[in-house]
């Protein structure tokens, strides 16, 4: 039904996720797409071939992922949302955005849930490639897997979907005006009051820890912002509950660093949800490459995400209400407790450390919020979790097990 709005009008099946003329493709030995392949695993190879190589914005490699994923948002049935075509241009960066909608059906059709995922990587540098599989490669396979699951779902889905592929994510633009996401709520596409929730997704591709990490925590996948808009918690626990393969764990967004695209639309009031696996000893460097993620656990996100976009589509409350101050101080402390609990190598130091969050989360469930000292506490102890679920336990606290 779009196929004539398609970039060039290419759009044939075939040419999905293979290498593009144009571009300077060589194939990168095990990297090279297998069209037998899923669409996430193939996604995410087809970004870290030579073409794409490092996706430094206003680049050809740039612009060679940005084709990429123009055709797979075109071909997934999808309808260009940008402010031409399927691209809004970002100046700032050299670069653009690309922007796709899958329509709503029903009253509030108009309200929109923006799904947003960095398709820009570090480039190259020092005869290095930054190939960016995790970061960002595994959200915005993501992006276009949800497009096709969305257009799939049809009339179940009662909100507009607004599916962004954000340039410019990366140092130096990282929260300058030439980040595709800070331009978007700049020059937006759509009124801004019309979007009830932005889900950011941005390294999610990995498994937590290592192979001697406990399968249920190397399952998991942070949740940051429910407790900003009024009712999401409860619903994004609903859908949580029932996804087969991920396990969801959500953090108040005020122990964790404006680390992506999301942080744009919540300096907007625009209610939020920030999906990641966090850092680890790949982040930044030319080793996060397509064969270091976790494609079953992958999948699992994709269909859990759907589910959610789905369900958040249909929520009656419009506009969602956005929460300057929420907290949900007790939901941080078990998700933090229920990570150091299952990992059996944690460090002494780090497991007397859980003590002490046992007793604020008693504290905190009888009923008072944590200061402002405390806040900051456990802020650290997010960063500590994360390498210690990053790096290994010879990790940042230095004293072994
Ligand atoms: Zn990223």
């Amino acid at each position: 039904m779009t196929t004539q709005r398609c970039h060039e009008g290419a759009c044939g099946r075939i040419k999905l996720l293979s290498p593009r003329a144009d571009s300077v493709y060589v194939p990168f030995s095990s990297f090279e797409p297998d069209p037998g392949r899923d669409l996430l695993s193939a996604t995410v190879e087809s970004l870290c071939t030579l073409g794409c190589a490092g996706r430094a914005p206003g680049t050809p490699q740039g612009q060679a992922a940005r084709r990429l994923v123009i055709d797979g948002l075109c071909q997934a049935g999808t309808e260009p949302a940008g402010t031409d075509g399927y691209v809004q241009a970002v100046p700032g960066c050299q670069g653009a955005n690309v922007i796709a909608q899958v329509g709503g059906h029903g009253p509030r059709s108009e309200r929109i849930i923006l799904v947003g995922a960095h398709y820009d990587h570090l480039g190259q540098s020092g005869g290095q490639i930054y190939w960016g599989a995790d970061d960002n490669g595994s959200g915005v396979a993501v992006l276009l897997d949800l497009a096709r699951r969305l257009v799939g779902r049809g009339s179940e889905v009662r909100r507009g979907v607004l599916l962004c592929a954000f340039d410019g994510e990366e140092p130096p633009f990282f929260l300058g005006p030439g980040m595709g996401s800070v331009h978007f709520v700049q020059y937006p596409t759509v009124p801004l009051e019309r979007i009830d929730m932005m889900i950011c997704l941005d390294i999610i591709g990995h498994a937590l820890g290592s192979d001697e990490t406990p399968e249920e925590i190397r399952r998991s996948i942070l949740c940051v912002g429910a407790e900003r808009s009024a009712g999401t918690g409860p619903l994004l626990d609903r859908v949580a509950a029932e996804a087969r393969g991920v396990r969801v764990r959500r953090l108040d967004s005020h122990v964790v660093p404006p680390l992506s695209d999301h942080f744009a639309f919540e300096r907007a009031g625009i209610p939020f949800l920030f999906f990641t696996c966090g850092r680890n000893e790949h982040y930044h460097m030319p080793t996060d490459i397509p064969e270091k993620l976790d494609y079953g656990k992958l999948r699992a996100t994709s269909e859990f995400l759907a589910d959610l976009v789905v369900v958040l589509s249909q929520r009656p409350d419009a506009p969602v209400r956005f929460l300057p101050k929420g907290r949900e101080d007790a939901v941080t402390l078990k998700t933090l407790n229920q990570l150091i609990v299952g990992l059996p190598q944690a460090s002494v130091r780090f497991r007397e450390k859980s003590r002490w969050l046992q007793r604020l989360s008693r504290e905190v469930i009888g009923g008072r919020l944590l200061s402002r000292d405390e806040q900051v506490l456990v802020g650290g102890m997010v960063l500590e979790l994360e390498a210690n679920l990053g790096w290994g336990f010879a990790g940042p606290d230095g004293d072994g097990r």
